[in-house]
């Protein structure tokens, strides 16, 4: 790997002609026989799996033959994107090539969101960051990294473009799912005028939103439904946290997932429903991973910033979406981010 010390680009800025220009002569100057790894963060969501899949659908229309995509932990994709274009480039982690000419990661803001993945990094030719976390510590070789960005896919389709690459349905429909996942719907703050100037060109593809939406958003097995109701049950409010602006939270643990014979990734969706509650700013919800090993997701309405908290904790993130590993029990988890959103 390239030192990345020197001469970085503060992230806050977003890409500059010349990190373009690296990027572009990155992909150019692939030989034909070049092995290229994409990579994106650990339980990938749809900005992840979405920028990472349609960008690698638009290689291969490169022409480039040698190509793999992955991340780290259980290979399984999260059933809502198990029909994507684009699956088919998915390889599980221990199968990925062990000496990439060129590493392209994709929505991970730090190197530990690659998992036992990072060994990558030190052993590939160049390192290609795309991303949009203003907390993204200016990881690999070229940097690609817009905090403005709504998604991790606004920079890959800024990317294809340059390219000359022309969207097509394949990769209109992944981009889409990334872009939707993250702008929630297009309901967000981050959701621009050229957030739906690319959404437009996106479904100029002819891909269908409707069903995109349905898919990803709206879909889940009863059982999950069911959960969901016991799990928000004991969701707890605490109008005094946050130094007032109020703190919703509850948690999950495997012995639920396991009572109503679900998945994980089902908890992904419910901090959607918790962070509606009208007296909190501030939402959360604790997720077991292992036995005192606890995946949290934070919310803030806008009071708060939320990525403070999490980074403070070991994690990272976006103003308003964050998140960390917490360690230890679900009570101790607490009191140290109820710490955090009071200091
Ligand atoms: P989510 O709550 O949907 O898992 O994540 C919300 C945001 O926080 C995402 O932008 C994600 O990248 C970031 N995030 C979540 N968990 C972690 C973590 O453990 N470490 C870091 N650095 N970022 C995280
Ligand atoms: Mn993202």
């Amino acid at each position: 790997m390239i030192s990345s010390a020197e001469g970085g680009t503060p992230a806050g800025a977003g890409p500059t002609d010349t990190d373009w220009a690296a990027a572009l002569a990155a992909v150019r100057g692939l030989p034909t026989d070049a092995r290229v790894l994409l990579i994106c963060h650990v339980n990938p969501d749809g900005d992840a799996l979405g920028s990472m899949l349609g960008f690698g659908l638009g290689l291969r229309r490169r022409g480039v033959r040698h190509l793999q995509a992955t991340f780290p932990g259980p290979p399984q994709v999260p059933e809502p994107f198990r029909w994507l274009p684009g699956l088919d480039l998915l390889v599980p982690q221990d199968d990925a090539y062990p000496e990439p000419d060129l590493v392209i990661c994709f929505d991970a803001a730090s190197e530990s969101r690659l998992g036992d993945l990072a060994d990558r990094l030190d052993k590939a030719g160049t390192v290609l960051v795309l991303d949009h976390h203003a907390s993204n510590t200016g990881f690999g070789d070229i940097h690609l990294v817009d905090p403005h960005a709504a998604a991790t896919s606004v920079v890959a389709e800024g990317l294809l473009d340059r390219l000359g690459v022309p969207l097509d349905a394949e990769i209109a429909t992944c981009l889409y799912v990334a872009l939707s996942t993250d702008t929630g719907s297009f309901r967000f703050e981050a959701t621009t005028p050229e957030v739906h100037r690319m959404a437009a060109r996106l479904l100029a593809t002819g891909i269908r939103p409707g069903d995109i939406s349905r898919r990803i958003f709206d879909t889940r097995p009863f059982g999950a439904v069911r959960l969901f109701g016991e799990v928000l049950g004991r969701a707890r409010l605490e109008p005094a946290a946050a130094a007032g602006r109020g703190l919703v939270w509850t948690y999950a643990t495997h012995d639920d997932l396991a009572r109503y014979d679900q998945p994980a990734y089902v908890l992904e969706a419910l901090i959607d429903s918790v962070r509606c509650t009208a007296e909190a700013d501030v939402s959360c919800v604790v997720k077991q991973v292992a036995p005192a090993e606890w995946a949290v997701s934070l919310r803030s309405k806008g009071a708060v910033d939320v990525s403070r908290v999490a980074i403070a904790l070991g994690g990272g993130g976006h103003r308003f979406a964050a998140g960390f590993t917490g360690r230890g029990t679900v009570d101790e988890v607490m009191d140290r981010i109820r710490a955090e959103l009071t200091a």
